[in-house]
């Protein structure tokens, strides 16, 4: 465990898609998700849960932004320490975000807890919605997600519908490709997304190597030089596997996409 100082409040930190981008973490020092990606910044994850509860009180958030004050920043971002919508506050939080800062609000989500009527009634309140969609069949969720046993593909893809149909913002679909897809898996995925019709789809390459243990500066972006902690460099596919792809799936769907930059080392 990092020796750092907790914020709840952390950055900003430079996008490649959103800007300058101001973090809130509503999970704090134990990183917790229903995932534990394989490619996850934040290390192995030390609490797989999918039980929402309050981790951080919205009063603590709220302090821990002012100090931030005037939020010189393109966007606020929650995302942190591990799964967002498990915060039970969630809606609290992105409400007094906003009338604080007057910024657009970003929720980055893996999705998981969308068949939940309250957790799809919380994300309203954010002008952005990002949701994670790295697998098109089981065996890949477990590969590259690794959830917590009993989350199954076809309940976050039900989900994500229910989740569409009642969401006015932005929606986004983000999605890591790791090795190359085969051709019953990009037919899969663009059949998907013209059903799904999100307003974007980024396709992510892990851009960030993994550090072998949590650490809290995982929240934020590295540098791809030295780090002081012991961290995994995953392979990618290259820029132009990435890119082919993109161009099918804007072909077939007519839904903009954009692709991460590959790392410059
Ligand atoms: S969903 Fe996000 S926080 Fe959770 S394990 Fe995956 S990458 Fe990490």
């Amino acid at each position: 465990m990092t020796t750092l100082t907790f914020s709840s409040v952390y950055g900003p930190v430079k996008s490649w898609r959103y800007g300058r981008s101001l973090g809130i973490d509503p999970i704090g020092q134990v990183s917790t998700c229903s995932f534990n990606c394989v490619y996850c910044q934040l290390g192995e994850i030390e609490h797989q849960t999918s039980e929402r509860k309050v981790f951080i009180p919205t009063g603590h958030i709220i302090q821990d932004l002012w100090r931030f004050a005037p939020w010189d920043v393109d966007i606020i971002t929650l995302s942190g320490s591990g799964e967002p919508t498990l915060a039970l506050n969630l809606a609290e939080i992105l409400t007094r975000v906003k009338e604080l800062t007057h910024k657009p609000t970003l929720v980055l989500t893996n999705g998981t807890l969308l068949s939940e009527p309250t957790v799809r009634a919380a994300l309203t309140s954010a002008d952005r919605v990002s949701v994670k969609l790295d697998a098109t069949t089981p065996d890949l969720l477990r590969r590259v997600n690794r959830p917590l046993q009993g989350i199954e593909l076809t309940d976050i893809w039900q989900g994500l519908e229910l989740f569409r149909a009642e969401y006015e913002g932005h929606l986004s679909i983000q999605t890591m490709i790791l090795s190359k897809w085969d051709d019953k898996a990009r037919a899969d995925y663009i059949a998907r997304m013209k059903f799904l019709a999100p307003d974007e789809i980024q396709l992510n390459i892990p851009t960030r190597p993994k550090p072998l243990k949590r650490q809290l500066d995982g929240r934020e972006n590295h540098s791809h030089g030295e780090s002081s902690y012991a961290v995994q460099i995953l392979k990618c596919v290259s820029a132009e596997v990435l890119q082919a792809f993109k161009t099918e799936i804007e072909n077939a769907t007519g839904i903009p996409v954009s692709c991460a930059p590959a790392p410059s080392n």
